[in-house]
């Protein structure tokens, strides 16, 4: 049977992260040890402290959320903070403090100066038709790369980094503080050398020791065919170059479609309208569609078209990414009733008319099928009301 992790916090299931950590603060201030030496307040925080534990973790607090319980599974209850007596009692500290570690919980090595550089993004205009196709786009870059003068070393000609004075190597600085939990021995990154460890006495001139530059480059991005709004292209390695040198992170593209004049997307589908005269709509006809892979495609609109009825052009559409496959063009048919008839115009028609005496407008069954869709919406905004 699963604990219930919620319920020993005495918070929703949709609690936020700050509302689990402010429940868990305020039952850790009764609660802790060192306040409340009474045997079952212990036993009780030793609980709530393993449901913080799992609740502020997004994949424990996952499995929770699935019916399962984290602390249960896998190497069993000893896996979990419960097992791990006050082992885990950083944690707190960090509930209270923020990023502060516990007595104890020391050991943590320097920083390191070489960092992976970041992920950037650049969005990129494309036409619908650069999207069908696919494109190589020249694009101008502006990240973090490798400094040519010391190669990421950070360092003047053969100088050496030394250890940080300040920290004596270990990247962070500690002090004591006093608290309502009694003395706490806390732990922040080493001002001097920002938690590496080390320093450059003598640092390169052109990036004043960070082992980057910031340049402007320009690179060429082959977009795929079948791209669509809102895509990203991963580049590897051509964003920022990292502190120190660093491996660099990935450069997205992320595409922007633009509107088509005359092509609606809709996934691989592409959609028209063709505006079709009555006569053409009851002959049938054909028309040329200027199609965006395909070029001028004839679309074939046959005798007795109704208003609103579509015609497919099949696989005619956009391509889909990484498959040779196509979607399909589909023309919506608006069907156009003339408007100004001159005399001789009026003529035919009437002589038309005459010849079919059985077309009359006439009132149609609410049940026909051409009303059904019509009396369902009606009915359903009465019922609304
Ligand atoms: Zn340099
Ligand atoms: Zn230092």
């Amino acid at each position: 049977m699963a604990r219930d992790y919620y319920g020993l916090l005495g918070v929703a299931k949709n609690a936020t992260d700050q509302e689990i950590k402010r429940a868990y603060r305020k039952l850790a201030r009764e609660l802790h040890p060192d306040v409340n030496p009474d045997e079952a307040a212990q036993a009780k925080f030793k609980d709530v402290s393993a449901a913080y534990e799992v609740l502020s973790d997004p994949e424990k607090r996952r499995i929770v959320d699935m019916g399962g319980d984290p602390l249960e599974s896998g190497g069993g209850a000893g896996a979990g903070f419960s097992g791990a007596g006050f082992g885990g009692l950083g944690d707190v500290f960090e509930a209270f403090f923020g990023g502060m570690s516990g007595a104890g919980g020391g050991g943590r090595k320097p920083r390191g100066r070489v960092q992976p550089g970041a992920d950037s993004l650049l969005r990129t205009r494309l036409s619908l038709a650069e999207c069908a196709v696919g494109v190589t786009k020249h694009l101008t870059v502006d990240t973090a790369i490798l400094c040519d003068n010391c190669h990421g070393a950070g360092t003047n000609g053969n100088s050496k980094p030394v250890r940080c004075e300040t920290c004596g190597g270990a990247g962070e600085v500690q002090s004591v503080q006093r608290s309502f939990l009694g003395q706490v021995l806390t732990s922040r990154p080493c001002p001097t050398c920002r938690g590496a460890g080390e320093t450059i006495p003598d640092p390169c001139h052109k990036c004043g020791g960070d082992g980057r530059v910031r340049a402007r480059r320009e690179i060429a991005a082959p977009i795929p065919a079948g791209v669509a709004n809102g895509m990203r292209v991963r580049l590897a390695a051509q964003g920022e170059v990292g502190p120190g040198g660093g491996h660099a992170g990935d450069l997205y593209v992320e595409i922007v479609e633009q509107p088509h004049d005359v092509f609606v997307r809709d996934g691989d589908d592409l959609h028209c309208t063709i505006r079709v005269p009555m006569v053409d709509a009851a002959l049938g006809t054909t028309v040329v569609v200027d199609t965006i892979l395909d070029g001028p495609t004839e679309l074939t609109i046959a005798p007795g078209t109704q208003p609103n009825e579509v015609s497919v052009l099949r696989g005619h559409g956009m391509p889909r990414l990484r498959s040779g496959a196509r979607g399909d063009l589909i023309a919506h048919l608006d069907i156009v009733v003339p408007t100004k008839l001159d005399g001789k115009q009026t003529d035919l028609l009437r002589k038309y008319k005459g010849m079919r005496e059985r077309d009359r407008a006439e009132v149609m069954s609410a049940q026909s099928e051409h009303n059904s869709g019509l009396f369902a919406r009606l009915r359903a905004s009465f019922s609304g009301r």
